[in-house]
């Protein structure tokens, strides 16, 4: 059977999220007050997003190859999509962050082929950085990139891998979660059915097995 799988970039393949790596390291603290606004609603995560990008200004050269060196990629992801290659899954990340570094980070792993949904980013005149948003129409209107929309055009069924907060709303749509960090702690809060992960030798070891298994026996059960 085919199934669509669907991976976070942002401390889900990589093991830390690349704009904090990049806002704490050339911003420094106080784009958190940012970050809070979003948490407490008085901003949306567009406009969150666009003001934590606009406090950028290093040479993006620069900034790729500090992600590069300082940001490690989870080691079992290589063979992960290995893996799904091997069963024909389709795998693409749907992600919150920018397009340029993902597709960077990715072609340093010989993962460039994988289809990449993520924000864009130009400059302005002065070199500080400006995100482009994803145009991807929004299934809900508090998303700024709404990866559900990937999800809902899906026939197959769905596998989703995330981490944090806009993971929820494809979280909650897939047929089979795989969540950590913060997302695990909401779905436990609110709920909702997944599998608790680390690492993605543990996906693969779960899938592979008479876990993953029986999951795709209730998949063609009658
Ligand atoms: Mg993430
Ligand atoms: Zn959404």
């Amino acid at each position: 059977m085919k199934i669509q799988v669907f991976t976070d970039f942002d401390g889900t393949i990589t093991e830390r999220d690349t704009l904090v790596h990049l806002l704490d390291k050339y911003v420094g603290g106080n784009w958190y007050e940012i970050e809070d606004r979003v948490d407490d609603g008085s901003l949306s995560e567009e406009q969150g997003l666009r003001q934590e990008i606009a406090l950028l200004t290093a040479p993006f050269e620069e900034a790729l190859a500090s992600v590069l060196d300082e940001v490690p990629v989870d080691s079992g992801f290589s063979e992960f999509a290995a893996y799904c290659e091997s069963k024909g899954w389709p795998l693409s990340i749907l992600s919150g962050g920018l397009k340029p570094l993902i597709a960077a980070v990715m072609e340093a792993q010989g993962l460039s082929h994988l289809p990449l949904y993520a924000n864009d980013l130009t400059f302005e005149d002065d070199g500080r950085w400006r995100v482009i948003p994803a145009t991807t129409p929004r299934i809900n209107k508090l998303c700024n990139h709404c990866k559900s929309w990937w999800l809902a055009e899906s026939l197959d069924p769905v596998i989703y891998i995330g981490d944090g907060t806009t993971d929820r709303c494809p979280g909650a749509r897939a047929d089979l979660l795989f969540a950590k960090g913060s997302l695990a702690d909401w779905c436990e809060r609110e709920k909702v059915a997944h599998v608790r992960w680390e690492k993605f030798e543990e996906i693969l070891a779960w899938l592979s097995g008479l876990r993953g298994e029986a999951w795709l026996d209730t998949l063609t059960a009658p």
